[in-house]
């Protein structure tokens, strides 16, 4: 959620931290601004709206200096306008904050600093930040920093630069991710590697609690005790073109057609074809252990939340160990049952989804082992879990998860492979899923070769108002997350039901308006699916069906239907969600929907 940016070096600091913003547009995207040593002081720039208005006032009143920080902003106090745009200027403009996260006791700090004389100029949370910094100053700035965030509570992830000790940028972590990127002669500090991937991959990762002290000379990170730590240098695998768009009208439309590929590298050296088993080297756990647990929790928000519903029935399914799924902002502040024979796998795309991140670490706090399902590495999730598994999917830009999702399932049933075969799955059961994920990637890429009838679709359903998504068995979390994908990037209303369910409610709702979309592949629940489908038609609803072979049941009873190859059961949802993730998409192009940067929502949500 939201950008930091921040420059120290030899060259002009401004189209550097321009540059990495919009690279980082993509996580929030209300507001933006810049902060430069112009040499006589700080000065600032900041704009509401998108990067561009930014540039264009930049480029009118060009700002030189080789030291400055950057912001985009996803507000959380106060509207997205130019006046709460980051970063926000000390009472004595010496000082200058950029900030990501929320300060919690904001309010009482801001009673005590108008007591004192000083005036507040923004709605924002951060402001107090900027002027107890300077409250706090007495020549140096870590040591200032250091003073103020002693009395802050909440989550931030916050870069400072001061006129009076300049040349200097100081960079603190709580919550919020945050690290330095380490050029020839130059630093950079920002919130995602993203942002700087063009101009180095050698990265330190801050953690919660550290501070890291930047200039042209080199980089200290200490604790705040001001006591020196001792960092590993890491090195970003991702390249620049993985983040750029290459010849796709969108982001979304990329990683959507990324998934073949994106499969395969979620699979890599991990499947052992023979033994019906998968080989996972991050768990962290031996056998003896993972067979010790008693049940599995698996939390997590949105997306993520979908795929854990899907795991949730794969690894009771071939496992038999009972599992629960809770959305982490709920777990958080309940009394979960959950202990040190619990599992506790927590998915997140990003690694640093602040309710996931919670969550994780109140599950740690009863005892329970955690494993992260990430794509991002070397975030916090990845970090702070016991174990893991990378989905590896490569950088998800786009704010409508498509390729981390599929490949989150695909991490869930690595892991259901080698759970299950510790326990009583067959071999012969475990080679004949195995089997069926290799063939995955080509069937996909069979479906994106038809995606032209899907757009077709869309010119249809375009101007629906509502849309039901109804599926049972592996398919109903299908019918959530093509609801969701249709939500976040068109702003058409919908609902993902399970099919049988409808009767109970949501029929209501169905006319000759309303379209529903049934995931109706050939499984196990395919006969109980055609009799809803049947009572949808009854009600004159207009249906569009996901299958996969021509179903006598289907005669007549559907207005539209999409092709999908056919596949055991337990990997359907990762072959019928891709067609929903391409009619959200085409419905949202067409709506004239910012497909990339839909509204009020952020990418990685770091924010409870
Ligand atoms: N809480 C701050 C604000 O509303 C920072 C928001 C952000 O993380 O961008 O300005």
């Amino acid at each position: 959620m939201c950008g930091i940016v921040g420059y120290v070096g030899p060259r002009v600091a401004t189209p550097l931290l321009v540059e990495g913003l919009k690279r980082l547009e993509y996580r929030g995207y209300d507001s933006a601004g810049v902060a430069i040593m112009n040499g006589a002081g700080v000065e600032t720039v900041k704009e509401a709206g998108k990067i561009s208005r930014l540039e264009a006032m930049l480029a009118a009143n060009p700002v030189h200096g080789t030291t400055g920080i950057a912001h985009t902003r996803w507000a959380t106090h106060g509207p997205p306008n130019q006046v709460n745009a980051h970063p926000h200027v000390s009472d004595d403009g010496t000082i200058a904050v950029v900030h990501n996260g929320i300060i919690e006791n904001a309010t009482v700090l801001k009673k005590m600093l108008e007591g004192r004389g000083y005036t507040f100029r923004s709605d924002t949370d951060t402001e107090v930040l900027a002027h107890l910094i300077e409250e706090c100053f007495d020549g140096n700035l870590e040591d200032a920093v250091i003073e103020a965030l002693r009395q802050v509570e909440g989550t931030y992830g916050i870069a400072v630069v001061s006129s009076v000790d300049a040349h200097k940028i100081v960079a603190a972590r709580k919550g919020s991710p945050l690290l330095v990127g380490l050029g020839d002669d130059e630093y950079f500090v920002a919130s995602d590697v993203s942002a700087i991937l063009a101009h180095t991959r050698k990265v330190v990762y801050l953690d919660d609690g550290e501070m890291a002290v930047v200039d042209r000379n080199g980089y200290r990170i200490v604790d705040l005790n001001a006591m020196e730590v001792q960092k590993k240098v890491s090195r970003i695998d991702w390249d620049l073109g993985q983040i750029e768009r290459g010849g796709f009208a969108h982001f979304m439309l990329k990683e959507i057609f990324e998934q073949p590929q994106t499969l395969e590298n979620t699979m890599r050296g991990r499947l052992l074809d023979d033994d019906g088993t998968a080989k996972l080297g991050g768990l962290n756990l031996t056998d003896d252990e993972l067979l010790a647990f008693d049940n599995i929790v698996i939390t997590a928000c949105g997306t993520s939340w979908h795929s854990a519903l899907i795991g949730e029935h794969m690894i009771e399914e071939l496992t038999r160990v009972p599992v629960e799924v809770e959305y982490a902002s709920e777990f958080r502040y309940r009394n979960p049952i959950v202990n040190e024979r619990t599992l506790c796998i927590v998915i997140s795309q990003s690694g640093e989804t602040a309710d996931t991140l919670a969550a994780m670490r109140e599950a740690k706090r009863r005892g329970a082992r955690t494993l992260g399902i990430v794509n991002v590495v070397g975030s916090t999730i990845a970090r702070e879990a016991d174990g893991g598994i990378y989905i590896h999917a490569g950088p998800e830009i786009g704010v409508a998860s498509t390729k981390a999702f599929t490949s989150q399932v695909i991490a869930l049933l690595l892991f259901t492979l080698k759970l299950g075969r510790l326990r009583d799955l067959s071999i012969l059961t475990g080679r004949e899923i195995i089997e069926a994920m290799h063939r995955l990637p080509g069937q996909i890429q069979q479906i994106l070769d038809r995606s032209a009838e899907i757009e077709a679709l869309a010119e249809e359903f375009k101007r629906a108002s509502n849309f039901l998504y109804l599926g049972r068995g592996y398919n109903f979390p299908v019918a959530l997350e093509g609801a969701l994908k249709l939500k976040e990037i068109s702003y058409i209303h919908a609902e993902g039901y399970p099919a049988a369910e409808m009767k109970h409610g949501p029929i209501a709702l169905i006319d000759e308006m309303m379209p529903v979309v049934f995931i109706a592949p050939h499984d196990s629940v395919f006969d109980k699916l055609a009799s809803n489908i049947q009572e949808v038609k009854a009600r004159k609803g207009r249906v569009i069906a996901i299958t996969s072979r021509d179903e006598e049941a289907l005669a007549g009873k559907v207005d539209y239907e999409f092709r999908i190859p056919e596949t055991i059961d337990l990997l359907m949802p990762v072959l019928a969600s891709v067609p929903l993730q391409l009619l959200a998409y085409y419905i949202a192009v067409k709506r004239g929907s910012n497909v990339d940067q839909p509204r009020n929502l952020a990418k990685s949500v770091t924010v409870e």
